[in-house]
């Protein structure tokens, strides 16, 4: 991906002019010019703890800043939306109003009652699988919509994997968010295209186009490179090496060449829209997806997720260099949306009691049952295997509440039901405030819940159950759960020259935004956020409480 990345680079234009918000404040004197906020999807704290002695590139590199190995996207809806809004708003789910991927609003004309958290579902025709991608759904503003606030010529970008990501890291106030559609990458902003996206999708298009032949895994990885085969599967996952077909789309997007490109992109914006190059700061907001893809096809414990992390490490030690070249004063923050489990048939293999969810536990299912043994028509029941369960809401009142103390007694009778929370006991439930390490169940949920979007019931399962009864290629295994192997996650800042310092303390991403906010002299108001400035990190000076 060196190569790959060099040459866009080196084709870049001059920078695009972007209007700007008149002068409010100054940045903070120590402000750096370009801020990176980067999100490894996926990344576990566990699999950062695994593999960060051996990576001795981009994360090596960052390892050497403020390292956070307890940092925790601490609600239970650890997905990929709810997981983003957290880092650059510095509120959890529960205020940034993105309590899950999707949610069910059973008010909707359309036939699809399921809402994608970054869709627009106003617009006409739309669906939850075929949308306009939107913000509309985020509560809050994010640390670039605050910047382009406060100071004129502040530049707020977007680079990731997932359309999602780049609406929750970004926020409204933009000047450019690009994101992989599927086939390429693309823009719901309608600002002038830059030829570094353009440049991006046709070095894109020209690798997929070419059957690429197996990676070369380091002893370390072809040492992880035994297949474990998927119960229920004619397959089995942990050897393989990421060669791929010509043509391959979805091939590519679940190979470390994904992220390369992504971050290729990236710098061919630093560079095309002259990125931290005045004296107002700018922030490059990027997602990086693969590990995300690869975790979820292959597990974390394998050969694949090996190679995924030793290229990536490569990729952003790439990345980084080339803005050391540039002379630009940078300062990164990294972390992750959640974290993720291995695949259950190999955690058995080391001993951990890991199962595959009961199909019985479908809502259709216990639904079903339900309405057999009330006399009711209907689904009564919508929603998955776990998280925001909601009662049909043509359901009258008197069979609604005998509904809702059926559904509650059969998923507490289950034995991979770990919790069953309702909205009556959500609401009156306060946001915890100790430390993310110590919250309860009804405290991790609390924290992903909207009276107006969660459901009537939220369920969670018992550690090491993964929530997919029939695995598929590019669903084996997952997150999603309130356990701290999708909680905890590692948060990371580094600036150039910076004292290295390792930080045991529990920390939450919500923190990151106003700690960001303090070290570029972005004024936050008391209350606004959930987070907290974190003192001693890159040097900032926190403002007194
Ligand atoms: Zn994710």
């Amino acid at each position: 991906m060196r190569k790959f990345v060099t040459t866009l680079l080196l084709a870049c234009l001059p920078a695009a002019a972007c209007a700007q918000p008149a002068v409010q404040a100054r940045p903070a004197p120590a402000a750096p010019r370009l801020l990176i906020v980067i999100s490894i999807d996926q990344l576990s704290a566990d699999l950062f703890d695994e593999y960060r002695p051996v990576l001795l590139g981009g994360f090596g590199r960052l390892s050497r800043g403020t390292v956070f190995r307890n940092g925790y996207q601490s609600h239970a809806a650890s997905e990929t939306c709810p997981g983003h809004s957290t880092i650059l708003t510095g509120l959890r789910p529960a205020r940034t109003g993105i309590v899950a991927n999707v949610w069910i609003d059973q008010s909707l004309t359309r036939s699809d009652k399921s809402v994608y958290c970054a869709e627009d579902e106003r617009v006409s025709g739309s669906s939850s699988t075929a949308y306009t991608v939107s913000p509309l759904h985020l509560t809050g503003a994010t640390l670039g919509d605050k910047l382009k606030g406060s100071f004129a010529g502040s530049l707020n970008v977007a680079v990731t994997g997932k359309d999602r990501s780049a609406v929750m890291m970004g926020g409204r106030n933009l000047d450019q968010r690009w994101y992989w559609d599927g086939k390429r990458f693309a823009t719901d902003l309608r600002s002038t295209v830059p030829a570094s996206a353009t440049r991006a999708n046709a070095a894109v298009a020209a690798l997929i186009a070419i059957a690429q032949p197996p990676l070369q895994p380091p002893e370390i990885c072809s040492a992880k490179a035994r297949p474990v085969a998927i119960e229920g599967t004619d397959r089995s996952v942990g050897d393989g090496r990421f060669e791929r077909a010509a043509g391959d789309v979805s091939g590519f997007r679940a190979s470390p060449a994904f992220d390369g490109a992504v971050l290729a992109l990236a710098a061919g914006l630093v560079q095309e829209m002259k990125l931290g190059q005045d004296a107002a700061p700018d922030l490059l907001s990027i997602s990086l997806a693969a590990t995300d893809y690869v975790g979820h096809g292959l597990g974390t414990g394998g050969q694949e997720m090996c190679l995924q992390l030793f290229s990536l490490d490569r990729d952003l030690g790439d990345f980084f260099r080339l803005l050391d070249r540039s002379g630009i004063d940078y300062a990164v923050a990294l972390t992750a949306d959640h974290g993720g489990q291995d695949i259950p048939e190999r955690l058995r293999l080391q001993g951990v009691a890991a199962s595959r969810v009961d199909p019985a536990l479908a809502a259709a299912e216990i639904g079903k049952a339900i309405a057999a043994k009330l006399k009711l028509n209907g689904p009564v029941l919508l929603g998955d295997f776990f998280g925001d369960i909601y009662l049909d809401r043509a359901l009258k009142p008197a069979d609604r509440a005998r509904v809702l103390r059926e559904a509650v007694a059969a998923y507490r009778a289950h034995p991979q039901v770990e919790g069953v929370f309702t909205a009556d006991q959500l609401v009156r439930t306060a946001l915890p405030t100790a430390g993310p390490d110590r919250w309860s169940m009804i405290e991790r949920a609390r924290a992903s819940f909207d009276p107006g979007r969660s459901g009537d019931l939220v369920v969670l399962l018992r550690r090491n159950v993964t929530p997919i009864a029939k695995p598929s290629r590019t669903f084996t295994a997952t997150h999603g759960s309130p356990w701290d192997y999708d909680r905890r996650v590692p948060i990371l800042f580094w600036r150039p020259g910076m004292t290295p310092a390792d930080r045991e303390e529990a920390i939450e991403t919500v923190d990151i935004m106003p700690t960001l906010a303090a070290m570029l002299g972005v004024p936050i108001q008391s209350g606004s956020v959930d987070g907290k400035c974190l003192a001693g990190v890159l040097g900032i000076a926190c403002p007194s409480p």
